[in-house]
């Protein structure tokens, strides 16, 4: 049997996930990381993107949006500002915001906040991925 570690994703207005685990994927802003138990100690910053979880009985994936981990031998922890399961996404919200960000991108001006269109846009990318 592989071997496990435990994993919390906190919201702020919940727990979004709590469990044992054999591997997370996420996003970071680094770039994706994998974490197995016995992962050396580390803190990241996330980045929008699809959080996977390997359990014992399958996979699960969520949209996972900014926040932090931090990564110790048995335990990851997932600070989240904001995080949701499939069937929780607004599939026509995620479309309407992507579009937004896209144009934001295509038609920038000297008002254009660039780094806040491009989070939007990873942010809805990352809602339309895990629903397909
Ligand atoms: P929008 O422009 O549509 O508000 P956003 O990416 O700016 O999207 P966030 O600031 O990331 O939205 O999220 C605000 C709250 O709305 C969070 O609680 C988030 O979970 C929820 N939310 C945002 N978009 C969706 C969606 N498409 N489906 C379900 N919940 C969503």
């Amino acid at each position: 049997m592989a071997e496990l570690m435990k994993l919390q994703v906190i919201c702020p207005d919940r727990m979004f996930y709590e469990g044992e685990v054999s591997m997370v994927e996420l996003n970071t802003t680094e770039g994706e990381i994998g974490i197995y138990p016995k992962h050396i100690p580390m803190t990241c910053i996330i980045a929008p993107g699809v959080l996977t979880i390997t359990e014992a009985e399958g996979l699960k994936n969520a949209a996972l949006h900014s926040g932090f981990i931090q990564i110790l031998p048995e335990k990851v922890t997932i600070l989240a500002e904001a995080a949701e399961w499939p069937h929780e996404i607004d599939v026509d919200r995620a479309e309407a915001a992507r579009g937004r960000a896209e144009e934001r991108i295509r038609t920038r001006d000297s008002k254009t906040d660039i780094a806040r269109a491009e989070t939007a846009l990873q942010r809805a990318v990352a809602r339309i991925n895990i629903i397909k």
